[in-house]
């Protein structure tokens, strides 16, 4: 990903320093030199990160900053405060007008690429969120209570690994206050609470006594439990090199010691917003991926899976003028089998089934088990001709060999096909499976073992 980062200063060779540190990152960059400038280009173009300059003549980085973040359409724009002095008043007022980080000049190489890349992926996962959100409001989807408890910012539960006492206090003071912290002076022991229960950040000290907390880092990154964990390290002056070593490791963001307290909250939150996006979405794809994948039976698509694809494999036809046909399969007299060999019996005939089925796909169709012993391809690119032939060998592979229930036990087994091909414009995936289905029945009607497609399903006579 290419994030796309605006610079607001009104010194030019400001400007052009961050453009150059920047592109040579390969971050895309767009610039102004004004506030109003840059409000323009937020709502004109897809803006990933703002760099905004406090001091400007006319209005000042702070109110920038709070015009952004008061439009709808600019409000998730993550803005990046820079501060010529390292001014507590300015990071507190900075976080009034709803920044979501700082930088001091002169702004360190490091720094500032550590920030901007965190802020770029917060707000990748945001968009993709919100696009997700409202695609399942559209679907009338939306949970909008776990929306909104995901977008919103809730206190989090954060670990703290340091065993310098004063150094470890004051964090925990500040944190105490909006989250739920905790303090571990030994890393095994962090480890160990980490494995055991949910965190949504730990912040860890480069540096300390009686360990080396980089390899803590690499511990966290390389255990199951905590892959995903973001990492927040405390660093001093003079340890940039280590620094490094530990982004490259994986560790998400950095604060410099001593710590200061608005900065810390500004970058926890950074941390566990990213961190609760991603888990939502990890989630989602996994579910949705579980729900697309398989009848567990058979290993085939689901009827849920086919439901959905069949509508965009219909659209694609539109565009494309090309056919479509899709190929309805039952089993005859299936329950006779379960009947009469026992419901095992019936379960291996089902995936013997699915088997000699599945080869008569080619990549670009989509089979699946629409329940019972009741089976569909939809076909692309298919034509009512080659549909007929695919039914044909369909019913022929599993009518001309038996079907093996126990060793040295075959069974004879049969199915009935429909077939229908898609009409074109004013035709509907409900319409078009509907005609598949009563052509299903006329082959049944007819005496089973047979395909019958859909302008013969009604009267007439057996094609
Ligand atoms: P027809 O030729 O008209 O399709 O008759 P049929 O017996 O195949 O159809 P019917 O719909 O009357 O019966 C289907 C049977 O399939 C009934 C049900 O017990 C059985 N069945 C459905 N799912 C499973 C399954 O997962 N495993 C087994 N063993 N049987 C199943
Ligand atoms: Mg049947
Ligand atoms: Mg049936």
């Amino acid at each position: 990903m290419t994030a796309r980062v605006l610079i607001v200063d009104d010194i030019l060779a400001n400007v052009r320093l961050l453009q150059a540190r920047l592109e040579s990152e390969y971050f895309d960059v767009v610039t102004a030199t004004n506030g109003l400038d840059a409000l323009a280009i937020c709502e004109r173009e897809r803006v990933d990160v703002v760099l905004l300059d406090v001091m400007m003549p006319g209005m000042d980085g702070f109110e920038v900053c709070r015009r952004l973040k008061a439009s709808t359409q600019t409000l998730h724009i993550p803005v990046v405060m820079v501060t010529a002095l390292d001014q507590a008043a300015d990071k507190i007022q900075g976080l009034d007008s709803g920044a979501d980080d700082f930088l001091t000049k002169p702004v360190d190489d490091i720094a500032l690429v550590t920030r901007v890349k965190s802020l770029a992926r917060l707000k990748m996962l945001n968009d993709e969120m919100l696009m997700r959100v409202s695609t399942s409001r559209q679907m009338g989807l939306s949970d909008e209570e776990t929306v909104a408890r995901i977008l919103g910012d809730r206190p989090g539960r954060v670990l703290v690994v340091d065993d310098h006492p004063r150094s470890s206090s004051r964090v925990m003071s500040a944190l105490a206050k909006v989250h739920e912290a905790y303090i571990e002076p030994d890393p095994q022991v962090a480890l160990m609470h980490l494995a055991e229960q949910p965190f949504d950040l730990v912040v860890v000290a480069l540096r300390m006594e009686n360990s080396d907390g980089l390899r803590f880092c690499s511990q966290v990154r390389s255990l199951d439990r905590t892959r995903h964990l973001p990492i927040l390290m405390m660093v001093d002056t003079g340890d940039e090199a280590r620094l490094l070593r530990g982004l490259d490791m994986g560790v998400n963001d950095y604060l410099m010691r001593p710590v200061e307290r608005h900065e810390l909250l500004a970058r926890v939150r950074t941390q566990i917003r990213r961190k609760r996006f991603s888990d939502y979405l990890r989630n989602q794809i996994r579910e949705s991926v579980e729900l697309s994948i398989t009848d567990p039976l058979t290993g085939l698509h689901n009827r849920r899976y086919m439901e959905r694809h069949l509508k965009t494999l219909i659209a694609d036809a539109k565009r494309s003028g090309r056919s479509l046909s899709v190929l309805i399969a039952d089993i005859d007299h299936f329950k006779a089998v379960n009947d009469t060999y026992g419901h095992d019996a019936g379960d291996t005939v089902l995936k013997e089934f699915s088997d000699r089925f599945r080869r008569y796909t080619r990549g670009v169709d989509l089979a699946c088990r629409l329940g019972g012993e009741e089976f569909l391809i939809i076909m692309p690119d298919t034509d009512k001709g080659l549909a007929w032939q695919v039914g044909e060998r369909v019913r022929e592979c599993v009518a001309s060999q038996g079907f093996r229930i126990a060793p040295g036990q075959e069974i004879s087994v049969t199915a009935s096909v429909g077939l229908a091909t898609w009409e074109g414009e004013h035709d509907t995936s409900e319409a078009l499976f509907k005609r598949a289905d009563n052509a299903l029945y006329a082959a049944k009607r007819r005496g089973r073992n047979q395909i019958v497609e859909e302008r013969w399903a009604f009267g007439g006579g057996v094609r």
